[in-house]
């Protein structure tokens, strides 16, 4: 599972020499499991260690090696092919050696849904949202805030361990066993330190959150509760500062509904699962979505469109004809309809 990119092992001075532009790649000397964990504790230790940039960019660039070199050892157990990037093309030899371009993690997780009954959806969304802290990380040669990088290595962190334990740990091989074990000792610890710092940026910021007159949701980037929803104008996450802009609302909902609801637009298209974004009654845009508010936290009866601003609370109805959500409960069409009956009749 070399890849050209690089060849170096994550206990050598990789920090100094890695490409900056690059997610370091397994190393030939290590068996893939325990590589793959020894990027982990690099991760683990840069990310904990310090709050300089610096050290949060190799903890990001060591997770995603991390992440990536894990996935690939529970892709290879469907077979030693999969782990290249045309398994067709495969050769035992080149695999011996670890001279092959390897396949990416998207296509692995492609690939292992396809292989497997398992589902990814959300431990994709979760183990892919380093990629923009990582990309400016990497560009800006600073971070804003060394509590948002943590948070989101957290996440990955609490994805990587939820896979781990659903889809590497039941039928490991022995010589895994062991490494996959001190994987998750290491997460366990990681997580400890990174909740406190999670919490201690969210204590700070909850004067702001509860004088916000609107409503509070979650944050589809850094899924924290705290995007102060502007019903007239952009607004943005107080806790990772990412704006949301309503231009773009149609892109922000299906964000929503896969980062915080755990949907898949994949899925229900075919489907097998539900997707909770319908038409605004308002604008007519696929924006609205249900939420959760920070004053309800736990249930999703409000709801809101991320391209106007319309923010319902309970109350709606439901066309009798298309099933659209219509403004009034008491309603028996929506718009379109009432108009096609009419030109009907
Ligand atoms: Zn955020
Ligand atoms: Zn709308
Ligand atoms: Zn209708």
């Amino acid at each position: 599972m070399n890849s050209p990119s690089s060849d170096r092992s994550p206990t050598k001075e990789l920090s100094d020499s890695q490409p900056a532009d690059e997610a370091p790649a397994a190393d030939l000397g290590f068996a893939p499991v325990s590589n793959g964990v020894d990027f982990l504790k690099s991760a683990v230790d840069h990310l904990l260690t310090s709050h300089d940039a610096r050290s949060l960019k190799y903890g990001v660039l060591h997770l995603q090696a991390a992440i990536e070199v894990l996935v690939k050892v529970r892709l290879q157990r469907e077979g030693w092919e999969q782990v290249f990037s045309k398994p067709g093309l495969a050769k035992l030899h080149d695999f011996e050696r670890g001279d092959f371009h390897s396949v990416s993690l998207r296509d692995a997780f492609t690939r292992l849904e396809e292989l497997t009954e398992i589902k990814l959806t959300s431990t994709k969304a979760a183990l892919t949202c380093l990629a923009s802290e990582r990309n400016k990380l990497l560009h800006f040669g600073s971070t804003s805030d060394h509590e948002v990088v943590k948070t989101f290595a957290g996440r990955a962190l609490d994805a990587l361990s939820a896979f781990i334990v659903d889809h590497m740990v039941p039928g490991a091989p022995p010589d895994e066993t062991e490494a996959l074990e001190e994987a998750q000792h290491l997460i366990r610890h990681a997580l400890a330190e990174i909740v406190i710092v999670t919490e201690a940026r969210l204590t700070r910021l909850a004067p702001e959150l509860d004088a916000w007159p609107g409503i509070v949701i979650h944050c589809p980037g850094c899924t924290q509760l705290a995007w102060t929803f502007d019903p007239n104008d952009e607004t943005s996450c107080l806790f990772c500062g990412r704006g949301w802009g309503q231009e773009y609302g149609w892109e922000i909902a299906p964000l929503y509904a896969e980062n915080i609801l755990g949907e898949s637009r994949h899925e229900a298209a075919q489907g097998k699962s539900g997707w909770s974004i319908s038409m605004c009654p308002k604008c007519d845009e696929e924006a609205f979505v249900d939420v959760a508010t920070r004053r309800d936290p736990n249930s999703f009866l409000t709801s809101a469109c991320f391209q106007c601003g319309f923010v319902a609370d309970g109350e709606l109805g439901s066309c009798g004809d298309c099933g659209r959500t219509i403004l009034d409960p008491e309603g028996i069409w929506c718009p379109g309809c009432w108009s096609y009956r009419m030109a009907k009749d």
